[in-house]
């Protein structure tokens, strides 16, 4: 695996994969890796010739300090894993290299509201950083396909809208949840959970799985997020929300006709962990 730290010099080798029309795949994680991040690199094996994971803990995507500061990071044990699922290119860049001063990397999205609803309600500004790190990013490995986790459904539907308002030829892989046998998903935040948090956290996919088989014979889905809601807490979460969204526009929806792909999706606090979910009920 080769590993490169300067954007010239990943663009170095890329230029000569490129030269030798070989498409390149790309998989922009934040290190920490688990089963999830490298069901994501499999998956860009498959379909492209040359694999990109880059490692970069974006600081403006965080809206809380706290959460930026205690981000596990753990580059070398990483780097084992990647060479284990045979990544081909690793990409871990200082904050400088991804916004040298002088380079205005900021975006001008019309979001269509994507952005205001679920995480964005609770994580101001989150958004903003994410498809600004995407695009910076996107802008450096120009790769042929970007690979994203259906973990998180929202960032992915902002993305799917950001490459379309910029034109982008690039092609989005959405890939599906990785989840341990108890149904947690996985997430690199579940480490710092603690053994009785960590007993607790599966409910939340079994609330899900509840709600999936309930939504059919369910008139008033906003009812059936109620029931959600309530069950998180009394099983221990302070949820943020629980809702039932139109997988397109993320608008809530009132019942299992009200659209054609409908998604169930949440966020909740176990201690001071913040757990995200979701669930298709409608694919
Ligand atoms: P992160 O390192 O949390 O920024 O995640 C990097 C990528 O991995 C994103 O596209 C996530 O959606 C994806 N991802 C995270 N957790 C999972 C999971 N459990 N299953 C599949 N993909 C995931």
């Amino acid at each position: 695996m080769y590993l490169y730290k300067k954007v010239a010099d990943l663009q170095l080798h890329l230029q000569r994969e490129k030269k030798a029309y070989r498409s390149i795949g790309f998989v922009p994680t934040m290190g920490a890796l688990h089963e999830g991040h490298l069901s994501l690199i499999e998956a860009a094996k498959a379909q492209a010739d040359v694999v990109v994971c880059s490692i970069f803990v974006n600081p403006t995507q965080f809206n809380d300090t706290k959460d930026l500061e205690k981000y596990p990071r753990d580059v070398p044990a990483d780097m084992q894993e990647l060479i284990k699922v045979e990544n081909d290119v690793l990409f871990v860049p200082e904050v400088s290299e991804v916004y040298p001063a002088g380079l205005d990397t900021s975006l001008n999205l019309d979001l269509q509201g994507l952005d205001e609803v679920m995480e964005g309600a609770f994580r101001p500004g989150h958004f903003d950083g994410m498809t600004q790190v995407v695009w910076r990013l996107l802008s450096i490995v120009q790769p042929d396909y970007l690979f994203m986790g259906q973990k998180d459904f929202q960032q992915l539907t902002i993305v799917r809208r950001m490459l379309t308002e910029l034109n982008s030829a690039i092609e989005l892989v959405s890939c599906p949840i990785r989840r341990e046998a108890d149904g947690l998903a996985m997430s690199s935040r579940n480490r710092r959970l603690s053994p009785e948090e960590r007993s607790i956290a599966p409910v939340i996919s079994q609330i899900l799985e509840q709600v999936k088989e309930k939504a059919n014979d369910t008139a008033n889905l906003g009812e059936l997020s109620q029931w959600a809601s309530q069950q998180l807490v009394q099983a221990g979460f302070r949820p943020d929300y629980f809702s039932i969204v139109d997988g397109k526009h993320l608008q809530e929806v009132p019942g299992m006709d009200s659209a054609d792909f409908i998604v169930a999706c949440t966020a909740a606090w176990l201690g001071e962990i913040r757990l995200i979910d979701n669930l298709i009920l409608k694919p």
